[in-house]
């Protein structure tokens, strides 16, 4: 259900969520300064390094993942599906880049299409979207479906781009509700585009497990074939 009142467009979900205000205008472009490219911490897991892809599998088979791992990077191939890593994660800082491949067409006009989905429920969405007419609720970084960024600070497609995400991961009640939400805060290329944001529930149907009510415990990071060839590399996570 959404309401609007005097002019602010607040989502209700089928729980109690605490209100918070959503702005679906286009969010400002600014420039990312450079530098924003991070190395891992001494105390990070290092779950891709641009060699070896081996914390990673493919979601469904658990399988050896079936991405184009080259040139310091891997790719999503054709019908390579969605990988996860094998480990789960409660409370994390992670970091990860990401690239939209240069002169892409696709027929939905979603270029570079993919997702970083935290515990393997909540979208942070990856697209080719450094110009200022995407639907902000799917445009690069938002928090898919539920919330635009702050400001758009992607670069052009065949550059990389840089998330650095923290992430509280939520507590349940017996029922399954959630006792305290998921929150995230998220710095694309190095600008702040969610702040310490509640995530009201999981972003898209097809992150197993999800139903409103439904209680989960730590997850993946799963890394979304959306049939693009985007590319990932410096991937690395630190547990908090
Ligand atoms: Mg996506």
């Amino acid at each position: 259900m959404v309401f609007l009142l005097s002019g602010l467009c607040l989502t209700v979900h089928a729980q109690s969520v605490p209100e918070d205000r959503v702005d679906w205008e286009s969010p400002a472009v600014v420039t990312p300064g450079e530098d924003f490219y991070t190395t891992a911490p001494s105390d990070a897991i290092v779950l891709f390094d641009g060699v070896d892809a081996s914390e990673f599998v493919s979601r469904y088979s658990g399988d050896p993942i079936r991405w184009t791992v080259a040139d310091g990077c891997m790719t999503v191939s054709p019908k390579g599906g969605d990988i996860v890593t094998k480990r789960n994660f409660r409370d994390f800082q992670l970091h990860i880049e990401w690239r939209a491949p240069a002169g892409e067409e696709k027929e939905d006009g979603f270029r570079g299409n993919s997702g970083v989905i935290l515990q393997g429920k909540y979208e942070i969405q990856v697209l080719e979207s450094c110009r200022d007419d995407y639907d902000p609720k799917c445009q690069a970084g938002s928090l898919y479906n539920e919330r635009p960024p702050l400001v758009n600070a992607s670069v052009p497609a065949g550059e990389w781009n840089a998330f650095d995400i923290i992430y509280t991961a939520p507590t349940f009640k017996e029922d399954g509700t959630y006792r305290s939400y998921p929150y995230v805060t998220v710095l694309h290329n190095g600008v702040l585009i969610h702040n310490h944001v509640l995530i009201p529930g999981i972003t898209y149907k097809d992150y197993q497990g999800y139903s409103s009510g439904d209680g989960h415990g730590d997850g993946p990071i799963l890394l979304q074939d959306h049939q693009s060839a985007v590319s990932y590399r410096n991937i690395w996570i630190r547990e908090l």
